[in-house]
């Protein structure tokens, strides 16, 4: 029993003992595949683009065969294919090689290959060593003895197909195919990653082309670009930029908010253009703010135009603003021909008023003369039919029209060169004390002698009128209101004056019954050289001054004015006027 139970044992141990050696053995290989294994993944984790990963390839593939040559066929629009020899091939080797290749894609995945296309787009990738000798004759024969083709599978999708080839007759061992397999899943694996960082450095390149490009087009802008961050402090200044805040001295390095600059500055109008900023920072769009940006004192200063807007993130048009975008336009050369109308029109319109002057007095001369001998003829030639008759009475009404037209014009004149005035600052007004119901008075009186069609009220509704003020720009402006007034109301109709109170200033009102104004115009109709485009409108003579110049003398006075439309029936003028003049 023991024999039998020692034989038993060591059977055990025989059995036990052979087959750990040929564990051992099993190990041993594994092991060995394991290491062969890492050695080729390093090799093609470390490539960096396809050339490397074909080297990595080759010698793989050369550690387990010995062949004339193997090829990768990528998918794509048009299909890739590299040929990669092991040694100089024959022309004709190379042209069965691409016919293989194309039949055996067919049978894989890729119905639609085309043998020519193929060979047009196929890359021959000789190793280094081989390119000097490939020009030379080659040494290889022209049949394809064995070939071996394996799809390239990443992530289950076939991306390509590893093929190999040889002039001899069975060269690839089909025990070494799965092996094969694996190093081809390395292979795809690696081409797929450099073809995705090759497109990554496309895009890279693509998207760095287009800022390079943009960047040129801020710089080389004619108009000056400014960009700020969310505080408010200079990022960018292209060339013009620089160029016109060049008195400024802005040095971008210190990274300083425009309003802290401009405190401890003594740039003055650099105070404007942090305002300007600082608006659209609080998320405002700023157009066309003027900045005189030069030398005071010059002739025309350099000016500058600005329009700012905040920076919203494309995709946060809610939140804060990053920053502002500003844009600068040198109007200097607008300006000088403004100044050069504005003189041109002033020059004009002084001497107009000389000639018109002695016009308006001697018409005055004559009507006074032909008045006083229609009334001797009246007194003395009692029995004649009508004095009318008379040929002086027809002098008379002629004359009474060159004294109109002529007023016209005078007022037109005045018009022009209160333009200029307003235009160049030099609005001067004469302070006087002076009761402002008996100015309104005075303009109801004479505008009610020339409008037949119509009844002016006036209503004064404060007792004590005595305000501190230009009695002649103030009976300027009620004037033009009131010629307006009867202007635009060609079927007549009230005319309403009234003199009231708005918290502790006088509040003129003048309301008419005429053509109204179109609620979209309203906020127009101050500017200069501004009359309305409608039919109604163009029947009317006048050039668009009076409301200008009547807005810059209530303006300068410390006053507002505005007008309402009034429900289709004419529309009402208002202006405030302060008692006394505000000290500013
Ligand atoms: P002008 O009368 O010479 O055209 P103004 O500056 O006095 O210039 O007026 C500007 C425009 O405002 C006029 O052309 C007219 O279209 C409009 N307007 C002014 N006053 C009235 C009014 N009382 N009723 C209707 N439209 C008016």
């Amino acid at each position: 029993m023991e024999s039998i139970v020692h034989s038993e044992s060591e059977l055990r141990d025989s059995a036990f003992h052979s087959s750990h050696i040929l564990n051992v053995d099993r190990v041993a290989a594994i092991r060995q595949e394991m290491e062969y294994l890492n050695t080729i993944g390093k090799r093609f984790v470390a490539a960096i683009d396809r050339f490397q990963v074909h080297r990595a390839l080759l010698a793989a593939l050369q550690e387990l065969y010995s062949f004339s040559a193997c090829s990768i066929l990528l998918r794509g629009d048009p299909f890739e294919l590299s040929i990669i020899p092991c040694y100089p091939l024959s022309e004709a080797f190379l042209q069965a090689v691409v016919q293989r290749i194309a039949s055996a894609a067919r049978v894989i995945d890729f119905p639609h290959i085309n043998v020519e296309e193929l060979a047009v787009t196929s890359y021959l990738d000789a190793p280094d060593e081989l390119s000097t000798a490939l020009a030379q004759d080659t040494v290889a024969g022209s049949e394809i003895g064995s070939c071996l083709n394996i799809p390239l599978t990443v992530e289950n999708r076939i991306v390509g197909m590893l093929s190999l080839f040889d002039e001899h007759v069975g060269t690839f061992d089909t025990e070494l195919l799965k092996l094969t397999t694996m190093i081809a899943d390395y292979a795809a694996v690696a081409l797929e990653n450099v073809r995705l960082r090759e497109r990554e450095t496309a895009l890279w390149r693509q998207a760095e082309l287009g800022r390079q490009r943009l960047e040129l087009i801020i710089i080389s802008m004619a108009e000056g670009l400014l960009i700020t961050d969310a505080r408010g402090a200079i990022t960018l200044l292209n060339y013009s930029a620089q160029h016109l805040l060049a008195q400024a001295q802005i040095d971008l390095q210190q990274d300083i908010p425009l309003r802290s600059l401009a405190l401890t500055s003594d740039v003055p109008w650099l105070d404007k253009l942090a305002e300007i900023i600082d608006k659209a920072l609080a998320g405002e769009t700023v157009m066309n703010q003027e900045i005189i940006a030069g030398e005071i004192g010059e002739s025309v200063p350099l000016t500058l135009s600005i329009s700012a807007a905040p920076l919203l993130e494309a995709n946060q048009l809610q939140s804060y603003p990053i920053g502002v975008v500003a844009v600068l336009n040198d109007i200097t050369s607008n300006k000088q021909i403004e100044k050069l109308k504005d003189e041109f029109v002033s020059v004009v319109s002084h001497e107009l008023r000389t000639p018109l002057t002695s016009i308006k007095g001697f018409t005055q001369h004559l009507i006074r003369r032909i008045d006083r001998r229609l009334r001797k003829a009246h007194q003395e030639q009692k029995n004649i039919a009508s004095v009318g008759d008379l040929p002086e009475s027809y002098d008379l009404r002629s004359l009474h029209i060159v004294q109109s037209q002529t007023e016209h014009l005078e007022r037109l004149v005045n018009d022009l060169l209160d333009l200029s005035r307003v235009q160049w600052g030099n609005l001067n007004l004469q302070y006087t004390s002076f009761f402002l119901a008996d100015v309104l008075a005075e303009c109801v009186y004479s505008a009610q002698v020339s409008a037949e069609q119509h009844t002016i009220y006036l209503d004064i509704q404060v007792q004590d009128t005595k305000i501190l003020a230009d009695q002649t720009r103030i009976g300027q402006v009620i004037g033009n209101i009131l010629d307006n007034a009867v202007k635009y109301s060609p079927n007549g109709g009230q005319v309403t004056v009234q003199l009231g109170d708005l918290d502790g200033d006088y509040l003129v009102n003048i309301t008419d019954q005429g053509i109204g104004i179109n609620p979209v115009y309203l906020d127009h109709i101050f500017e200069r050289f501004y009359r309305l485009r409608n039919s109604a409108s163009r029947q009317y003579s006048g050039i668009g001054l009076g409301l200008y110049v009547t807005r810059a003398i209530i303006e300068r006075h410390g006053g507002r004015i505005w007008v309402t439309n009034n429900q289709g029936v004419g529309c009402t003028f208002s202006f405030t006027l302060p008692r006394t003049p505000q000290t500013s």
